[in-house]
């Protein structure tokens, strides 16, 4: 096998030396266990939260322990009545590694749809979508014609809020880096506005684009970014607080908006929450992102670095916005 473990917890963004590759053999399957040669690997801005020791959702990753990750891949072997060599999986407590061994308990199938690819089942039809569906739709809530701005509106997945948002009738305003970016989330997505942080005031444009305030926030960034939004929610406002992409490459706490009596004065609620809590709910969710996504109302852009070996540099693209789409690792060939 081939696998990324931790070396010691980066204290910056990811560097040379923080993950190791190692080779191991692969372990015997034992009763009802599936050998899983993974063909996708997910990375996340939350991988970086897990490789520090920060109070977290989860516990940490130990240092020289795999890497931990989302994965997408066919089972090669199987131990299991409930699952054929051939078939595509979600594997359990998998990571950064070409082949897992995952128990059928922890195992989730992929039914693919035709037409559509298999690294969609990690992103717009994979938790990326369930965060996206879960945060907007049970924390804010959206009814026709209240705005809501969304932050890494073109990552995936900001840019699905968004779209889901604008299905469900309301103004969509998303902020975003550069001129591109922005250009994908008005003329392709439908979003009525977008604001290039890096090149405008985010501030200024807000007051542009949502004159009478702002009814929700998608919060993914945090930081000065955050603060503007949240200066401009309105009464009954919602806040879903889905990231704080901001501060995961430093230590210490995420600190928040400035001015935290708003949520009294203008009767605010805000929600943080973790997609793995709405698992159980997941196929409702399913059932509408994968109608959405055959009627082309929702559209999604997937990038793929390849090869397992190239993982942890591609992790920092998360954070200086290099990339187009939710962020990927092609380990083997489908
Ligand atoms: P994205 O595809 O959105 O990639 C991250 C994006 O964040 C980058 O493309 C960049 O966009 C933006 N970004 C990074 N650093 C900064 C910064 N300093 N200032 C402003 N923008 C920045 O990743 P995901 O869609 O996977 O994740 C988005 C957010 O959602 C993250 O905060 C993540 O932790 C969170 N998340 C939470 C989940 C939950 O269960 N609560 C589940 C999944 C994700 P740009 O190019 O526009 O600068």
């Amino acid at each position: 096998n081939q696998r990324w473990v931790l070396n010691h917890r980066p204290t910056a963004a990811v560097g040379p030396g923080d993950l190791t590759l190692q080779s191991t053999e692969v372990p015997d399957l034992r009763e009802g266990e599936l050998l899983v040669r993974n063909i996708y690997l997910s990375l996340d801005p939350t991988n970086r939260l897990w490789m520090s020791d920060r109070e977290q959702y989860l516990p940490p990753v130990g240092v020289g322990d795999l890497m931990r990750g989302g994965t997408i891949g066919v089972v090669e072997q199987s131990r299991s009545p409930r699952f054929a060599p051939g078939d595509l999986v979600i594997p359990g407590n998998s990571g950064w590694q070409l082949y897992t061994v995952s128990h059928e308990s922890s195992t989730g199938r992929v039914r693919t749809t035709q037409g559509v690819p298999l690294s969609a089942y990690l992103s717009v039809l994979g938790a990326t979508g369930l965060t996206a569906y879960f945060g907007l739709l049970d924390i804010c809530q959206p009814k026709p014609g209240e705005t809501l701005v969304v932050s890494a509106a073109a990552g995936a997945v900001g840019s699905v809020v968004g779209q889901i948002a604008k299905i469900k009738g309301a103004r969509v305003v998303g902020i975003a880096g550069g001129e591109a970016k922005c250009r994908w989330l008005v003329d392709d997505l439908g979003f009525d506005a977008a604001i290039d942080y890096k090149n405008e005031d985010v501030g200024e444009a807000l007051d542009r684009h949502c004159p009478d305030g702002i009814d929700m926030n998608f919060e993914n960034v945090g930081g000065p970014i955050m603060d503007a939004v949240f200066s401009r929610l309105r009464r009954n406002g919602r806040m879903a607080l889905c990231g704080l992409i901001t501060g995961y490459n430093s230590d210490g706490p995420l600190a928040g908006p400035s001015d935290f009596g708003r949520i009294l004065m203008q009767r605010l609620t805000v929600r943080g929450f973790i997609v793995i809590d709405y698992m159980a709910r997941a196929r409702e969710a399913m059932a509408d992102l994968g109608q959405w996504v055959a009627d082309g109302k929702l559209r999604w852009k997937d990038h793929i670095v390849d090869g397992l070996e190239n993982a942890p540099a591609a992790l920092d693209r998360l954070f200086t916005g290099n990339h187009d789409g939710k962020l990927m690792v092609a380990i083997s060939d489908l």
